[in-house]
């Protein structure tokens, strides 16, 4: 209470050996040298948990985003583009590593240009870059 009620200034606390005001952040008396702090306290300050959940958090995101085996990146402006240029030999197809639709886009001009009106509105839709899984 002595501490709460004479502080005004600057934070402060007591030595309880020599009784002078020391900084509140001191381990040490600055008047008479002994330990007024034990280190234990200091060295539980430590944000060990944040740092714990941090790293949680980027791994998962890292996960997200790597996608190892959940899929390949593919830009959607490169696809785009093949579709709408290319889309009629099936382009985008084979640049998402589709070869099978790519052969058939190829052989029916993008499915008679319904599949590659088709596949240029569902491109537009798509994040960048999207996975194909
Ligand atoms: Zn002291």
């Amino acid at each position: 209470m002595e501490n709460s009620t004479q502080t005004t200034t600057e934070k402060t606390k007591f030595c309880k050996y020599c009784g002078q005001a020391i900084p509140e952040a001191a381990v040490i008396c600055t008047h008479c040298g002994c330990q007024v702090e034990e280190i234990k306290n200091t060295s539980q300050a430590q944000p060990q948990v944040v740092i714990n959940n941090t790293n949680t958090n980027a791994n998962v995101n890292t996960n997200v985003n790597g996608g190892h085996g959940m899929g390949k990146p593919k830009n959607k402006w490169v696809a785009l583009c093949l579709c709408i240029f290319l889309g009629g030999i099936g382009a985008h197809k084979f640049y998402e590593g589709k070869i099978g639709s790519g052969i058939l886009y190829f052989f029916t001009a993008g499915l008679f240009f319904i599949g590659w009106l088709i596949d240029i509105f569902v491109l537009l839709n798509k994040p960048n870059p999207y996975y194909v899984y």
